[in-house]
């Protein structure tokens, strides 16, 4: 199961959400809808912070 590295909801049912490669640590970060809309930062595990 995916979750929002934001929100960490569920993205299961969220048609909006996409996953993304960090740039840095090349870790899948998932993003829901809401999230990619208001525009929330998020933190991988690596530490990289990101709009
Ligand atoms: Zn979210
Ligand atoms: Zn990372």
């Amino acid at each position: 199961m995916k979750n929002c590295i934001s929100c960490k909801k569920s993205t299961v049912n969220d048609g909006g959400a996409i996953a993304i490669a960090c740039p840095q640590c090349s870790t899948e970060l998932i993003r829901c809808g809401q999230c990619r809309k208001t525009a929330v930062s998020y933190k991988c595990k690596c530490n990289l912070e990101g709009p």
